[in-house]
């Protein structure tokens, strides 16, 4: 609705109809061949436990052996601690050139204390970050176009774009859902790479179990709030979208790698394991879910993984970085928070105390309410008692002088009565001496 508001409100230049052929409708041939022309980059990153056959799926998602020349088999790659080592190399198909670099981080949770593991993988695609924001920073920027890779010998001074923009996280095939370092690892790293969780060596679990599994997998994903890779829904046309919703409808990918090709019936080469009982097939949706991660990853939403980490990961990671650089003094505590993270805690903290001190006041207002009610019943009481005394007083003195007055005329009787002369008489008698 917004959108189409938008569209309403801006000018739309009037339509001219052409008379003959200009030659810019072949615009997106010349963009197609341009970014063939430039080759693609992609970053993947693989972390899980080791003999987890991470690199055997690589191998397997590319149809090459990525691993076997610059990188040491399994046995040398026991190590005591984490060590995150890069693979590179250029992929052709059809034309199409793909730098492939690929991440591994042997050691990781093979030690027996494997508390803050995830660290040197952190610190990897954080320094990947620093390494892009740096040269973004350049006075002469020398970026690679962030969605295709500009081989050294045509532009040797431009970096290639280290980014991470996947991370293919491991999980073992325990069927006793995630381990405590997994739910760590995905929590650390969610708002810095985008993580897709793959169940691996699928083929040591029956499909039933695979499937409990894989529910209790994104249960738990759900219930620690962590944030997997979202496949976006495919803008292409109905039968591809249908298409990936049913791919899409199958993470957590339960993936079957495998370094060897066998020839099976009707002289059909296929890679696959092979077991007394069969054979369990890679590329073979209905054995595992390779096929599904491998179009979803580099057929449909490659480029949508590059996006997202540019847009939303490496942008968050910025943001960070400014906020440090801004305020020197809580640089400790803010370098790992996202900035409008803080700023929303900030909001909510000084909500809380602005709560805080209305509660307060208010617990004042009605102290000082109560204690005002109370003194004025207390000096009412006082009002009514002294009123009451006051009243009592003054009956008492009333009766004191009726009885005075009574006693009074009682002698006055008597004596008029022992001398024969009235109180009147005698007051006439006085005031005629006086007038004398
Ligand atoms: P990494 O240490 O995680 O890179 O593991 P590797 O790729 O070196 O594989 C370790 C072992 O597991 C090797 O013997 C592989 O042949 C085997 N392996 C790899 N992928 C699978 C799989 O999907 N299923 C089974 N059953 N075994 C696998």
């Amino acid at each position: 609705k917004d959108e189409k508001l938008q569209a309403a409100r801006k000018p739309q230049p009037a339509t001219k109809q052409l008379d003959g052929y200009v030659g810019f409708a072949s615009l997106p041939n010349q963009v197609y061949r341009k970014a063939v022309k430039r080759g693609f980059d992609f970053t993947l990153m693989v972390v899980g436990e080791s003999g987890l056959g991470k690199s055997t799926l690589v191998n397997s998602m590319f149809l090459s052996d990525i691993y076997s020349n610059q990188y040491p088999g399994p046995s040398e790659r026991v190590a005591k601690t984490v060590r995150v080592d890069t693979t590179r190399v250029l992929l052709k198909e059809n034309g199409v050139n793909l730098t492939l670099t690929v991440v591994d981080t042997p050691g990781f949770g093979d030690a027996v204390d494997n508390s803050n593991c995830w660290q040197p993988v952190l610190d990897y695609v954080e320094a990947r970050y620093e390494e892009y924001l740096n040269h973004e920073s350049r006075v002469t920027r020398q970026l690679p176009a962030p969605t295709a890779v500009v081989p050294p010998s045509t532009q040797p001074q431009a970096p290639l774009d280290g980014r991470v923009h996947c991370c293919l996280y491991f999980i073992a095939p325990s069927g006793h859902g995630l381990k405590p370092l997994d739910v760590e690892f995905m929590q650390r790293l969610h708002d810095r790479v985008n993580i897709v969780p793959v169940l691996a060596k699928a083929d040591t679990m029956t499909p039933e179990e695979c499937t409990a599994f894989k529910k209790q997998i994104l249960q738990e994903i759900h219930q620690h709030k962590i944030k997997i890779y979202e496949f976006p829904d495919s803008p292409e046309d109905d039968e591809d979208a249908k298409q990936n919703a049913k791919l899409k409808a199958r993470v957590p990918f339960a993936v079957v790698g495998s370094n060897t090709v066998l020839e099976v019936e009707g002289g059909k080469r296929i890679r696959g394991r092979r077991y007394p009982w069969g054979i369990a097939e890679v590329e073979n949706l209905e054995h595992c879910d390779f096929l599904a991660m491998r179009n979803m990853l580099l057929r449909t939403h490659l480029q949508d993984l590059k996006e997202i980490t540019s847009s939303v990961h490496y942008e968050n990671f910025r943001c960070r970085k400014l906020a440090t650089l801004g305020t020197e003094t809580n640089k400790s505590t803010l370098s790992n928070v996202n900035p409008l993270a803080q700023m929303e805690e900030e909001k909510r903290e000084h909500e809380t105390k602005m709560k805080k001190m209305e509660a307060e006041m208010e617990q004042v207002f009605k102290m000082k309410v109560s204690e005002k009610k109370q003194k004025l019943k207390d000096s009412e009481a006082d009002l009514q008692r002294r009123h009451e005394q006051m009243r009592k007083s003054l009956e008492q003195q009333q009766k004191e002088l009726e009885e005075r007055r009574t006693q009074f005329e009682r002698e006055r009787l008597s004596w008029e009565q022992s001398t024969g002369v009235t109180i009147e008489e005698l007051r006439r008698r006085s005031l005629e001496a006086n007038s004398k």
